[in-house]
């Protein structure tokens, strides 16, 4: 088992980042090791560059951002943690598969129609191609389970498919095909203030979303004036059905207890919201408490964090430069 998943450093993780995807990572990373498999976790700074970076803020995001998965549980000892730099054999193999992916596939992919908007001829060519580093960044590790978001799933069907002609074209088995993982147990978190649009860091308000970095009393606020309905809670999950709000109150409730939604409603069946917001609130700040407190003592050290980047780099490097020098070997690169 070979997890490799990767995160752009792009400011403050919110509850729907943890719950929805860096729980996730630290399962996995969980599971790999209990298998003798091995987890990789980089920061994606090759990716932040397709849009306009402030260059004083991508080190200091990067860093941030590492501090902030540590602090969620992903352990640098049994994980390979490293930003995408630091591992050049990531823009190497990147330029190899350029020869391998077709224009039209690129043309095809949603994120660039989205990122590029009407102005295509204005976008970065690093947007545009963009999922060719995202097929190296998995296949360089030969990676088995690669866990994404809905929004990843066609650039990960587009790494099968760049490595299935690279293995074709050049009559080698070198590629392992990666598989999506999605899972089961990773709920999508939506806004506090609108139950139909998801939680994001990109949304204005502030109050829609429990930032990571949160005090108590910003996550009791946040909580206690997020929209809700006037009715009780219902006996079971299918009567939050057209209630998005409490649907997703109920949601964020179950996953920080780490319990079925139907547990939730066994306890808290017949009562308001005005019993229940404290109670949910009194468990996000017991859960994100000592993620927060670790946090701020990993940020008062950020060069140490640096130096984890750097050993997990160079870890990384280890189990990239094989794959790199056979796939360098097939096309009839002399290195
Ligand atoms: P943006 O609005 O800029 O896209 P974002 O808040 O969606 O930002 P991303 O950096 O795009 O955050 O996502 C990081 C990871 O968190 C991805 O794996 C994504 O699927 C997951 N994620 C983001 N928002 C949520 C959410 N509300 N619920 C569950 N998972 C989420
Ligand atoms: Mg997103």
């Amino acid at each position: 088992m070979r997890v490799v998943s990767g995160i752009q450093p792009t400011g403050n993780l919110h509850l729907g980042n943890y719950l929805g995807a860096i729980r996730q990572w630290v399962r996995l990373q969980d599971d790999a090791a209990a298998q003798g498999g091995q987890a990789l976790f980089f920061l994606a700074d090759l990716h932040a560059l397709t849009q306009p970076v402030v260059p004083a803020e991508l080190a200091n995001a990067t860093v941030e951002m590492a501090a902030t998965l540590i602090a969620c549980g992903v352990d640098p000892e049994r994980a390979i943690l490293f930003n995408q730099a630091r591992v050049p054999q990531h823009s190497e193999l990147a330029w190899l598969l350029g020869g391998t992916a077709r224009v039209g596939w690129l043309n095809r992919m949603t994120q660039w129609k989205d990122k590029a908007g009407k102005n295509r001829e204005g976008a970065s060519v690093g947007l545009f191609t963009y999922p060719v580093l995202q097929a190296a960044d998995v296949l360089l590790y030969q990676a088995t389970h690669v866990p994404v978001g809905d929004d990843q799933k066609q650039h990960l069907e587009l790494a099968r498919d760049i490595a299935t002609k690279f293995n074709l074209d050049f009559g080698t088995e070198l590629f392992t095909l990666p598989e999506p993982y999605v899972s089961p147990a990773a709920p999508r978190i939506m806004s506090l203030r609108d139950g139909a649009a998801k939680m994001s860091k990109s949304d204005p308000s502030d109050a829609s979303r429990i930032n990571l970095i949160d005090d108590d009393d910003a996550i009791a606020a946040k909580f206690r004036k997020a929209r809700t309905d006037a009715e009780p809670l219902p006996e079971t999950p299918d009567g939050l059905a057209g209630r998005d709000e409490a649907r997703n109150l109920v949601t964020i409730y179950a996953a920080l207890a780490e319990e079925p939604a139907q547990a939730v409603l066994d306890r808290f069946a017949g009562q308001g919201f005005g019993a229940f917001k404290p109670a949910l609130a009194d468990l996000a700040i017991a859960r994100l408490g000592p993620i927060r407190t670790k946090l701020t003592r990993l940020l008062d050290d950020r060069n140490a964090v640096g130096a984890t980047l750097a050993a997990g780099a160079e870890r990384a490097r280890a189990l990239a430069a094989p794959t790199l020098l056979a796939a360098q070997r097939a096309v009839g690169l002399q290195v």
